[in-house]
């Protein structure tokens, strides 16, 4: 027999532990839903033969990790009432109010889908989210359901145990991250991953065991060592942590290096250093370094930049700390940081009074992987599906953040560009994006951007998004927008929006027998170089035909292929009759011409000139600056790619008109 009186009174000691001034009244509630639970679920009972009320209990007693205030944890105890037995939401209502019935009704929401596959999933994802955005105190009870779940899969028949571990790894895992309630994450990631891979899960867990029992006093000692240390500078220390790597991400690791034994994984151990305030991460910081070497390569400091979720630390790498061949790695945090980074927003919320409707809102609008209108998503039916297959894609990506020139970062998707960065600036900054400086250089639109690249966009009035450049965007937020901006063309004007709109009088003249051109005829002189523009783009792949072989200075045009390759055929090339019209883009052979301009330096100049290359789409692949001492001169020596050079003498006029500016030359 359960004593269920014993695992109320063990609960309600859990929670004095962190609850401020849990007093009677509050003790009340608990109690009153613990009952309540207990006598609705009567003698219902498990697949392990349990009776059912174990499951809300052991739930709580995990959700009481993250310390959530009292609505939650009567949410927890009653979150299978309604679905299981005879209870109605009204009933929950009445008894507890309407907020914990609210909770209740979203939890059971979630569990009720009942679609296979990948329809379960988004449909899962939209329940959670629609719960999430009234209240984030949904979650917090869904991942404790969950991990209760996941701990006593083996009970259930071995199908349903997959879908559950799977599911759990593709959704719950990855929201728990995104959230930073790291405590969950892990625990559901290392459940999963002993239900996915059984045997690699028991070697693994069986080394990692025997390598920590070595391990211990050496880690032990470190501990010790870097204490001394600090305490030494009189650095003010909350504690000094030894940390081990959950298992999955331990197996992660070894699959992404390619290792084959848990020796090669160098910070399966680490020392976290939890300091009062700020600057003290800072000076411990600087007393460690000036004791052991630091790894260069491993310094981060994420407190300066935070991690795309809010995560804040510094992380070094130091040599020699416990005398072994191996590094150690540290995290250096705040106690604010480090709650916020092991509990996510329930640190902030459990001393919050309960019923602080605000908070969900608030935590959404700092989430910015949750589009901040998610409650106008519910409203408007057409909008649903595709706003949620945008989030299932967006919890499983990556994320970068990158920078305006002002420092104001922005929230991206792995391997972003820069037309991702444009359409996050604002949507009319995408639309008329024409060139983009990463880092103070001149990169294509569709280069790859990376955590803390500074990117300035140039934009020009009037400038209509690039079709093109579906190929390559990467958040659905820049798709959408540069999809509805080419819809809204395309039925206002009933535009042909093929980039190469006389591709069809092309066709014809060769029909007609004509070889003639409608382009232009040639560039001028033969460049050396490969280098092609497509669709206004630059280094986009591209192969040459073999049926036409076109040569640098012959009039090109780009057709994308079935395997969506830019294959470059000559305009007067005969195959080109058989091609599909739509798949059609401009193409233009680049050339590479060296500029020296020389002029009077002064703040400003520099952008100056860099407009203006971009204004004529050139791209700068090189640039030295030289000042001469005696005139006070400077000489810029800059190589350009250009489409065209027949553009040359106004780009070097307009160059020249350029203040301060003295001359243009090319060669
Ligand atoms: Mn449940």
């Amino acid at each position: 027999m359960i004593d269920f009186d014993q695992k109320l009174q063990h609960l309600l000691d859990q929670i004095s532990e962190y609850y401020p001034r849990f007093d009677w009244e509050d003790q009340e509630r608990v109690r009153q839903a613990f009952y309540f639970g207990l006598n609705a679920h009567g003698d219902q009972k498990r697949y392990s033969g349990e009776p059912y009320f174990v499951h809300p209990i052991t739930a709580t007693e995990i959700l009481l990790q993250i310390q959530p205030d009292i609505q939650t944890i009567q949410a927890c105890l009653l979150h299978d009432v309604v679905e299981d037995t005879e209870i109605t939401l009204q009933q929950i209502e009445q008894k507890f109010g309407s907020r914990v019935r609210f909770l209740c009704e979203a939890v059971e929401k979630v569990s009720q889908v009942r679609l296979q596959n990948k329809e379960r999933e988004i449909e899962t994802l939209k329940k959670l989210f629609i719960g999430m955005a009234e209240d984030i105190r949904v979650i917090f009870i869904k991942l404790a359901d969950r991990i209760h779940n996941l701990q006593t899969l083996h009970h259930i028949p071995r199908e349903k145990q997959q879908r559950i571990a799977q599911e759990s790894l593709h959704i719950y895992a990855p929201i728990a991250d995104k959230l930073n309630l790291h405590v969950f994450k892990n625990q559901i990631e290392d459940w999963c991953f002993q239900y996915i891979f059984p045997d690699i899960y028991a070697d693994l867990s069986h080394q990692m065991d025997k390598l920590q029992t070595k391990q211990q006093k050496i880690i032990d000692q470190a501990i010790r060592d870097v204490e001394s240390e600090l305490t030494a500078d009189n650095i003010q220390i909350e504690e000094v942590q030894g940390r081990t790597k959950h298992l999955y991400s331990v197996y992660r690791k070894m699959q992404k290096k390619n290792f084959t034994t848990l020796d090669e994984v160098y910070d399966l151990f680490a020392i976290r250093i939890i300091t009062q305030n700020q600057i003290d991460c800072y000076r411990a910081l600087g007393a460690l370094h000036r004791k052991w070497k630091p790894i260069n390569a491993r310094f981060k400091d994420h407190i300066a930049v935070p991690k795309p979720n809010g995560y804040q630390s510094l992380h070094t790498t130091l040599l020699g700390l416990h005398n072994e061949k191996n590094p150690t790695e540290i995290q250096i945090r705040t106690l604010q940081m480090h709650l916020d980074a092991e509990y996510g927003p329930a640190a902030h919320w459990a001393y919050k009074a309960a019923g602080n409707d605000d908070f969900s809102q608030k935590y959404i609008d700092q989430t910015e992987w949750l589009p901040s209108d998610i409650k106008d998503i519910q409203s408007n039916e057409n909008e649903q599906e595709i706003a949620f297959q945008k989030m299932s894609e967006s919890i499983r990506q990556g994320r970068i953040i990158v920078f305006t020139p002002r420092g104001e970062g922005r929230n991206l998707p792995e391997k972003a560009t820069p037309i991702d960065f444009a359409y996050a600036i604002h949507t009319e900054v995408g639309h008329s994006a024409i060139g983009a400086k990463v880092n103070g250089h001149i990169r294509p639109l569709d280069s790859e951007l990376s955590t803390g690249d500074v990117v300035e966009i140039m934009t020009k009035k009037g400038r209509q998004p690039n079709p093109l450049w579906l190929n390559f965007v990467k958040s659905s937020m820049a798709k959408g927008q540069i999809k509805t901006h080419l819809n809204r063309l395309k039925r206002d004007s009933q535009t042909d929006l093929n980039p190469v709109p006389h591709i069809e009088q092309i066709q014809k003249q060769h029909k007609a027998g004509t070889r003639k051109s409608l382009f232009a005829k040639t560039f001028g002189p033969k460049t050396t170089s490969q280098n092609i523009m497509i669709g206004g783009q630059s280094d986009v792949p591209y192969r040459l035909a073999k049926c036409c072989q076109p040569k640098p200075g012959n009039p090109i045009v780009a057709y994308i292929s079935r395997g969506l390759q830019f294959v470059i055929h000559k305009q007067d090339c005969e195959a080109l009759d058989e091609l599909e019209n739509n798949r059609f883009i401009e193409a233009h052979w680049l050339h590479t011409i060296q500029l020296k301009i020389t002029g009077k330096p002064r703040l400003g100049l520099n952008q100056d000139i860099s407009r203006t290359l971009t204004q004529f789409h050139a791209l700068e692949t090189q640039s030295q600056y030289q000042q001469n001492p005696d005139t006070n001169l400077g000489t810029w020596s800059i190589t350009i790619e250009i489409p065209s050079q027949k553009n040359l003498p106004q780009l070097t006029h307009k160059l020249q008109s350029i203040s301060d500016i003295k001359t243009v030359e090319i060669h």
